[in-house]
């Protein structure tokens, strides 16, 4: 005998071809209910979309198998000359979108990303200044169960009470009062433009770091339909999943020096880039999901296209038009509309919770989540707020007019909440509605 090896153990793919539906029947099928489930509801999540199919087959590629520890050019692996180039790609065309000095692009997640934030410039028990999530902002920015809350000392600033926008006067006295060492501006609750400039006065009045996170609303300001923070902070994080259309991600974006603590400063050894770089690894993370990597840097390409610019710029339309058509049918949203691509239906008059009427949404096949909204009474696992989104739908080429048919569904259903019947019609019409556009990365049936 050649060979004593069982070829057939030791390839766990001896034919190449094997597909998913010969190898894992059941993972298979519920892959094709969840695909026929997205592509007959529609999906209103504000922080979902749906990728490419080139982003796809990139997070589905082989790069998954490969190890690469460290960063390109200085790696703990060999065999990493393909995946530096690759690496390096990303990393330039991020700079070339945002026009900052430095990118890492090897953050797991949005969170891990703003961890690593901590990690490069704060200590423990440094005060750190977010908005609330109530309010709108991310549980990693000093929220009390979240590590942020209990590692740090968390100073929140407030919403205007009449506006429910960012109150910049208190903001700035709060700011004066504690002297927090870092301040976050952005959110995942949040429907207006944030006021960068304002936020970096401030800042810098009191010797704090300004971090943006846009998790949310990266795809806008690369498509240039909301302003971009990173002329005005000195670090920036983002996941790469939401508004942005790629693979699940995290990036971060930053200056290269540290304005605070310049490298002739006695306590810093490294620059703020190169903290960043050491925080995410090897301080939180091991190797990076290079398959991630690959797949960012194909909707990096695709985001640097007109046609991108004028999707970003359809989102907002798309928004606005929601927004004013739920208006009219007498809904209240929290700060009365929105700039960007979400909003937030305010459901405190209403007499269910908003854990309720999403329950009652997604049987009609309408996919949101409910959300706390401004001086919420209820608990947050049911909430008076629902929040909704249009980066997905937009990707499936629908415009204002179908914003308006979206609202009269959303309208049937909570106006008759507890009426099986309306749900059912409504999930019939709305499955056929959604058969008129194509969804990105998924078959027709
Ligand atoms: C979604 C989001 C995150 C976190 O992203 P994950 O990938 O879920 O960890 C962080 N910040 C903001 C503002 C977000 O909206």
């Amino acid at each position: 005998m050649k060979n004593s090896v069982d070829v057939s153990i030791a390839r766990p793919d001896t034919n190449r071809q094997a597909s998913l539906v010969a190898v894992d029947c059941r993972v298979h099928e519920l892959l094709l209910r969840q695909e026929r489930q997205e592509r007959t509801t529609l999906k209103l999540i504000a922080s979902e979309n749906f990728a490419s199919s080139a982003v796809l087959e990139a997070t589905g590629s082989i790069f998954t198998n490969k190890y690469a520890e460290g960063y390109p050019g200085a790696r703990y692996y060999a065999g990493n000359e393909i995946v530096d180039e690759l690496e390096n790609v990303a990393v330039e065309r991020l700079k070339a979108l945002f026009g900052c000095e430095h990118a890492n692009v090897q953050p797991y997640s949005g969170s891990p990303a703003n961890q690593a934030v901590y990690r490069a410039l704060l200590s423990p028990r440094d005060k750190v200044m977010g908005l609330p999530l109530p309010e709108g902002g991310h549980l990693t920015h000093g929220w009390a169960v979240n590590f942020s809350g209990t590692d740090y000392q968390r100073i929140p600033y407030r919403l205007h009470e009449k506006t429910q926008q960012i109150d910049y006067d208190r903001l700035r006295e709060t700011a004066k009062r504690e002297r927090p060492k870092l301040i976050w501006v952005g959110g995942t609750a949040y429907p207006r433009i944030f006021d960068y400039a304002a936020m970096a006065e401030i800042a810098a009045e009191v010797n704090s770091y300004l971090v943006a996170d846009i998790a949310h609303i990266s795809g806008l300001i690369v498509a240039g339909a909301h302003p971009n923070p990173v002329p005005h902070c000195d670090v920036v994080t983002s996941t790469s999943h939401k508004s942005i259309r790629g693979p699940r991600g995290g990036f971060i974006l930053s200056r290269n020096e540290d304005r605070y603590q310049p490298l002739y400063h006695p306590m810093s050894k490294h620059n703020l880039a190169k903290r960043i770089d050491r925080a995410v690894f090897p301080q939180l993370q091991g190797g990076p999901h290079v398959n991630i990597i690959a797949a960012l840097a194909v909707a990096l390409h695709e985001a640097a296209t007109p046609s991108f610019r004028t999707y970003g710029h359809q989102i907002v339309r798309n928004a606005k038009a929601l927004a004013q058509a739920l208006l009219e049918r007498g809904y209240d949203l929290v700060t009365g509309g929105t700039d960007n691509h979400m909003l937030i239906l305010d459901l405190r008059a209403r007499p269910l919770s908003g854990k309720a009427y999403a329950e009652r949404l997604a049987k009609a096949g309408i996919i949101t989540n409910f959300n706390m909204v401004p001086g919420d009474r209820r608990h947050p696992a049911l909430t008076s707020g629902i929040r909704l989104g249009t980066p997905a739908v937009t990707s499936m080429g629908m415009r204002e007019t179908e914003m308006v048919q979206i609202a009269d569904f959303i309208d049937s259903v909570c106006r008759q909440p507890d009426d099986q019947e309306v749900h059912a019609s409504v999930r019939r019409e709305v499955a056929d509605f959604c058969t008129a556009f194509e969804v990105p990365g998924i078959p027709d049936p």
